[in-house]
């Protein structure tokens, strides 16, 4: 129960951390009349919501815990230069987060939360044509080519058995076979070493950056105040409303608060009763000048890279280093990114690398959100989305203010409750 507790619904609310996530859930309480604050202790899009992919890929938005992730995992930390890094000396949390995962990583744990997302999945555009239609100035791009590459078609084959149980558990996702020369076809930025390939239909991306921007401007422009370099650190339920402290002692009183903190969800979470570890996922991500800018995402799986034009560059991201989210970007994983991409890209320029970034996917062992109530009826949970913020930060912004304001947890929420 909420909206709140039996009372009224609340008409002043704070939401922290302005990324793609607490942006969209104040963007839809503004919806339906609340005043609202945001606060991030740097700006907006700070974090991870700003050097990212920018797919908005319903079609292949799938848990994080899988088996094939696993023996891939397990097999990738040996060596120095895969994709995948686990720090050698792992502190109490991350054990317990790699544990927890490792549990998830099954077949029958990956379908039932799979059956999580497809709700969402389904409604996932629905919410961004919301805002665009509202006039948010950043618009989606719809993919006209989505080309997911290999050296060979074995190598081809974990994406097509992947596709196929995504098929399986109901998700739609229509996609086409191609051989080397028909992706290059397709995409004349593939090199002569991409010998199979298949190419996704249905799918969007961003500039995610300009685009959590835009939310933030039109937010500010719908009479929120937007402050940022205002660190939380104290959130605290006194009954008759929630108060929230910043480190430089700044102290207001709100109806109810969103904390959508991204990685860094449990330090103010945890007090209200959310134990899902929020584990750091670091990847990185550059742009280089290309001669041919794709049509849409390019995707080298076997490599774990992912690149996306960003107007007349092209993004290249990839790496998942759990690690601590404030260590410092390391030069060897970006340069591991763009040796990756070297050999399967024509004409991109990898040596003239601009908007070098690390930020941290907010990842959970189960791969599910938490998203709803917590153990105080004015506090609640919006975060820990993995590798997948961006593409459900909008629908995830208009189902908690529903469910704010009604004080009925939506259907599709049902799964993501932060006190799982
Ligand atoms: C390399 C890479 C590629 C990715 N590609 C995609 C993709 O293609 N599609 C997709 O859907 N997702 C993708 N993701 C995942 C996506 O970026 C994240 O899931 C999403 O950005 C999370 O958004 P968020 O708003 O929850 O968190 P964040 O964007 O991290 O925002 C959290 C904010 O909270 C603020 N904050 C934290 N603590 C406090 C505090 N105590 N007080 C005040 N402010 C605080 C931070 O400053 C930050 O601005 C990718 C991630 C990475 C790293």
């Amino acid at each position: 129960m909420s909206a709140i507790e039996s009372g009224s619904a609340p008409q002043r609310v704070a939401v922290v951390g302005a990324g793609m996530v607490g942006l969209a859930t104040a963007w839809f309480l503004q919806e339906r009349g609340v005043q609202v604050t945001v606060l991030d202790r740097t700006g907006v899009a700070a974090g991870a919501s700003w050097g990212n992919a920018g797919w908005l890929t319903p079609g292949i938005t799938t848990p994080l815990p899988e088996p094939a992730v696993l023996r891939y995992g397990l097999r990738a930390v040996l060596s120095p230069s895969s994709p995948v890094y686990v720090p050698p000396r792992a502190d109490a949390r991350l054990l317990r987060f790699l544990a927890g995962f490792a549990r998830h990583s099954t077949a029958a744990k990956w379908r039932t939360a799979m059956q999580a997302y497809i709700p969402m999945n389904r409604r996932a555009f629905e919410a961004f044509d919301v805002l665009e239609a509202a006039g948010v100035e950043s618009r989606t791009n719809e993919a006209k080519s989505f080309i997911a590459a290999y050296r060979t078609e074995a190598e081809r084959a974990v994406l097509l058995d992947e596709l196929g149980h995504i098929h399986a558990a109901g998700q739609e996702i229509e996609f086409d076979v191609l051989t080397g020369a028909e992706a290059r076809e397709v995409e004349p930025s593939l090199s002569d070493s991409i010998g199979a390939a298949i190419r996704l239909h249905g799918q969007r991306f961003i500039n995610p950056g300009e685009y959590v921007h835009a939310l933030a401007d039109a937010v500010r422009a719908r009479g929120a105040s937007l402050v940022t370099g205002a660190d939380v650190v104290d959130v605290r339920d006194e009954g008759a409303g929630v108060r929230v402290v910043t480190s430089a002692g700044a102290d207001e009183r709100y109806d109810a608060v969103v904390l959508a903190t991204g990685t860094w969800l449990g330090e103010l979470a945890r007090r209200f009763g959310v134990r899902t570890v929020v584990q750091a996922g670091r990847g990185y991500s550059f742009s280089v000048a290309i001669e041919h800018v794709p049509a849409g995402p390019v995707y080298f799986p076997a490599q774990r890279v992912a690149c996306t034009p960003l107007g007349d560059r092209l993004r290249v991201a990839g790496m998942m280093e759990f690690r601590k989210a404030e260590a410092p970007l390391d030069q060897r994983r970006i340069l591991a990114i763009a040796e990756a991409a070297r050999p399967l890209l024509r004409g991109a320029d990898l040596d003239g690398r601009i908007d070098e970034w690390v930020g941290a996917r907010p990842c959970t062992p189960d791969g599910l959100p938490l998203i709803g109530g917590t153990r105080s009826p004015r506090v609640f949970a919006a975060g820990g989305h993995g590798m997948w913020g961006i593409t459900l930060g909008p629908l995830t912004g208009q189902l908690l203010a529903e469910q704010i304001m009604t004080g009925r947890q939506p259907a599709e929420l049902r799964p993501f409750e932060p006190l799982r």
